[in-house]
């Protein structure tokens, strides 16, 4: 499979490239030259059905054989034989629990996954990388248990000391491994985002540690979430409706990619909370920027869905300059302007959206326990909401994207009962933490990561 530029002006790369590199030269995001046939092969656990879906999205660089112990590793040490669950919670309303891998989030389903294939090519190519990270609270702990143990990866996650939950803080500094490096900084979440910008920009830096990310827009983790929405189709055996809730679209987009190339999904449901740029966009056509407000579902606090770029891609008939030039405007007046036509071929037949806000979620996740005795977090919530909002004659499958543990104050604040972490995480309080504080300074976070990370 080979890879091209949604700004079509960089190389065509094949998938070890697209990994290795994570944004393309030009800025843009790789995208194959061609959608292959979604198939979930013949198998019925989880692992091998992953391993179909992605083979043809990562030959020839790994092989099938390869690709499917990468997988079998990668799920093993979930929680649930099934992996991925599905439960009915109501008349045709289902969830797939997705949060049963390390670090209680969907986000450990492709992570586990990327951080095998990261050492496996790094191996083949004898290279090493440092992968730099900035966190508010779920994707830094996913990242580091996907590549903890891995021998040709470090990985450095900045995080706002004092910032983050004390469930989201420990489950990164209580890890024992020599290529986990947990600074504290001094600073806001977007100090240490800047940190991180900073780091890339500094290019001899960049090359001397071979700098790499894992972020929301990397190609292995989209198609990696793809495999869960077609083993869910094919599971429930008619099409169904599938309803996301989403912040940087990366989920809502492994939707549309397993839609597009045969799955039998019929609607995409977009969930947002109150930062509803895409409910917007969707029920509209209207993409216009507007501040971020801080939510009971922080994951899904965004205004800018990076991923979308993929799709608009595909709206402007993959043509790289055009998008690039959308972005461009948009970037520099808040507001994308997208075509009518482009917009009833690929839009408007495939998704809808609602947006809830916090008092909503809150009376859904009672709600939820009241009738089910099931505790939800308040992402999956906001998505609950809109499944039935939404719903029509078909079953719909809600991405239960959190373990209501790892959100406990407002799952407690709704039902007054306290959400145990599982068992595996039960002593998450008693492990002793590494923590490095360092000052708000790029010297100084520079010199830390290359005394700790020798490449
Ligand atoms: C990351 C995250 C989301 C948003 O996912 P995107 O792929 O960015 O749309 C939703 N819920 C939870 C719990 C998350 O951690």
């Amino acid at each position: 499979m080979r890879y091209v530029s949604t700004r079509g002006a960089a190389p065509e790369l094949g998938f070890g490239d697209v990994l290795l590199a994570g944004l393309a030269d030009d800025g843009g995001l790789y995208v194959p030259v061609e959608w292959p046939a979604i198939d979930t092969g013949p198998s019925d656990e989880y692992a091998d059905v992953a391993a179909s879906v992605l083979a043809p999205y990562v030959a020839p660089d790994l092989t099938e054989a390869e690709l499917v112990q990468l997988c079998r590793d990668s799920y093993a040490g979930f929680r649930h034989p099934e992996v991925a669950p599905l439960v009915e919670i109501g008349d045709d309303q289902w969830l797939l629990e997705l949060f049963h891998g390390p670090t209680l989030a969907f986000k450990d389903m492709a992570l586990q996954l990327v951080g095998r294939m990261f050492d496996r090519l790094l191996e083949r190519r004898d290279e090493r990388i440092t992968i730099v990270g900035a966190t508010s609270g779920d994707t830094g702990s996913a990242a580091i248990e996907g590549v903890r143990g891995c021998e040709r990866v470090q990985i450095v996650i900045l995080y706002p000391e004092g910032r983050t939950s004390e469930v989201q803080r420990r489950q990164m500094t209580t890890v024992d491994a020599p290529n986990v490096h947990t600074l504290a900084v001094d600073g806001t979440f977007d100090d240490c985002q800047d940190l991180v910008k900073a780091m890339f920009a500094d290019r001899r830096f960049r090359e001397s540690q071979r700098l790499s990310a894992v972020n929301s827009i990397n190609w292995a983790r989209i198609i990696a979430q793809t495999a869960y929405h077609a083993s869910a189709a094919s599971r429930m055996g008619r099409p169904i409706d599938i309803c996301v809730p989403t912040g940087n679209f990366g989920n809502v987009l492994a939707g549309w990619i397993a839609r597009h190339t045969g799955a039998e999904i019929d609607r995409l449901l977009v969930a947002t909370n109150s930062n509803d740029i895409l409910t917007r966009f969707i029920r509209s056509r209207d993409m216009t920027t507007a501040g971020v407000v801080p939510t009971l579902s922080p994951s899904m606090d965004i205004q800018v869905s990076s991923n979308f770029e993929r799709l608009l891609f595909e709206m402007n008939d993959r043509d790289g300059e055009r998008t690039a030039a959308d972005l461009a405007q948009f970037r520099s007046d808040g507001h994308l302007d997208t075509s009518p036509e482009a917009f009833d071929r690929w839009i408007r037949p495939v998704f809808d959206s609602s947006s809830v806000d916090d008092a909503e979620t809150l009376a859904e996740i009672a709600r939820v326990h009241r009738e089910t005795g099931t505790l939800i977090d308040p992402h999956t919530a906001t998505g609950t909401v809109v499944a039935r909002r939404l719903a029509g004659n078909r079953p719909v499958v809600t991405l239960a994207t959190a373990h209501p543990a790892k959100f406990p104050d407002a799952v407690r604040q709704a039902t007054g009962v306290h959400p145990e972490l599982p068992d595996e995480l039960a002593d998450l309080f008693d492990r002793p933490e590494r923590i490095t504080p360092v000052a708000n300074d790029l010297a100084a976070v520079e010199a830390l990561v290359a005394e700790r990370c020798p490449i």
